[in-house]
């Protein structure tokens, strides 16, 4: 007997009769004498629904007052989905996360996972139940409910699985696994069989938002077998695996973008020492997180200072940032929202030069120019208007051949 820690998506859960349909999976998994957990999201556009109503009333709601209100759209398919399976003869037992208890901090709208109470599902699944637990949610020392950040539900069912030491973890959504870029954008898309959970990592915080990043965090700290599927069609989907088969891997294993983020400039600043430290200051100080930074100097010692925030936090770091250029008498502060960011990943890179002349020519032959670059050890990311974003996805898809099988 194994046990299986199921999570499906909004799109999985959008109808009743998705909910149907998620139902009869899990029975059928069931009466194979597995114990099964299903961890279920929001129905699909609900989490943004309850958001737009909380921000018609208030521009920066109250953070207690915001997770009372998001964590109501999963309890509203866990109820269902458990109605569901008893309809079909399939015992099931739902939990909101505080029932749970899944612990966590109290960073309202980003909490942190400290600890699950695992004992209240083992003694339901030892009677035969499934357990049906609320994604996105848990609850502080203090027991205010708490939210876990945009597309929780992965991070939920993870520390579910570490905690039970379940068998796997599927998470089941509308694509049949992790491609080599998102597949709405290259319809060339590949479906990987595997992906190492270090590129997994890179490409889910450079902003493919199929799997939550903290998700894959959990993953590897507790080890857990992660594994993305398809709710709808049968398949084996994509493993992310924790062993690095060098002899396998392609160079470039996938392509990431990101739309939420903007770039701000401060130009004509007195190139002295402290200059960073007096420009992103007080960026930090107003808790605005910092992606990329390039600074250039210019002959007349005077430098440029460019760094990228999330969309979101845009205003504010303007408003910090036009602040210190009166400070400094620098010249001018620029600012450009309609930018994405747009990242190569692969741990077959390490090894191999020439990997970044290739990806800078795909885009100089479409006619993108670059505004901004920067590199680790196993990606390269670059800035580009955001107009560009289809074509330059679709340019670097093909220049590293990602629509063919890659060679071993
Ligand atoms: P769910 O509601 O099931 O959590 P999400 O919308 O959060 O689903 O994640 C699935 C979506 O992630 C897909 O529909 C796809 O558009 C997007 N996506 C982005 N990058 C990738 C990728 N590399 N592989 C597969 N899907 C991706
Ligand atoms: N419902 C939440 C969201 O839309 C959590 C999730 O779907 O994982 O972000
Ligand atoms: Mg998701």
């Amino acid at each position: 007997m194994a046990l299986y820690v199921y999570k499906f998506g909004g799109t999985s859960v959008g109808s009743i009769e998705r909910i149907k349909a998620v139902a009869k999976k899990v029975k059928k998994a069931h009466d194979l004498g597995d114990q099964i957990v299903v961890v279920v999201s929001a129905m699909s556009g609900e989490t943004n629904r309850l958001i737009a109503l909380a921000k018609a009333l208030q521009q920066q709601p109250n953070g207690r007052e915001m997770d009372v209100l998001l964590s109501t759209g999963e309890q509203v398919t866990v109820s269902l989905l458990s109605m569901a399976l008893h309809e079909i003869g399939c015992d099931a037992h739902s939990y909101t996360g505080s029932q749970v208890k899944i612990l966590t901090d109290s960073a309202h709208t980003k909490a942190r996972i400290l600890n699950i109470d695992e004992l209240p599902i083992r003694s339901h699944l030892n009677k035969g139940k499934v357990v049906v637990v609320a994604g996105f949610q848990g609850v502080d020392e203090q027991n205010n409910i708490t939210t876990l950040g945009r597309g929780g539900s992965d991070t939920t069912a993870v520390a579910l699985a570490a905690a039970l030491k379940a068998d796997e973890c599927h998470i089941y959504t509308d694509v049949d696994g992790v491609y080599t870029t998102d597949p709405r954008v290259e319809p060339k898309a590949r479906r990987l069989d595997k992906i190492t959970f270090e590129e997994m990592l890179e490409m889910a915080s450079l902003g493919s938002k199929v799997l939550q990043i903290r998700s894959v965090e959990f993953a590897g700290k507790y080890n857990v077998a992660l594994r993305v599927l398809s709710s709808f069609k049968e398949g084996k989907g994509t493993l992310i695996t924790y062993e690095e088969s060098p002899m396998e891997s392609a160079l470039i294993s996938g392509i990431a973008f990101n739309r939420d983020e903007a770039k701000l400039t401060i130009s004509g600043v007195p190139d002295l020492p402290g200059v960073a430290f007096k420009i992103l200051g007080p960026v930090a100080d107003a808790n605005i997180e910092i992606d990329m930074i390039i600074q250039n100097i210019a002959d007349d010692a005077t430098t440029d200072f460019t760094f990228t925030v999330h969309r979101n936090d845009y205003q504010r770091a303007k408003a910090a940032l036009d602040k210190t250029c009166a400070e400094l008498g620098a010249k001018k502060v620029t600012a450009d929202d309609g930018i994405v960011k747009i990242s190569i990943v692969g741990v077959g890179m390490r090894s191999h030069a020439g990997i970044a002349s290739t990806m800078f020519k795909a885009l100089a032959d479409e006619g993108i120019n670059i505004k901004m670059i920067s590199t680790s050890e196993i990606k390269i990311s670059i800035v580009i208007d955001e107009k560009y974003l289809e074509l330059a996805v679709r340019a670097l898809h093909s220049a590293f051949k990602l629509d063919q099988e890659a060679v071993s």
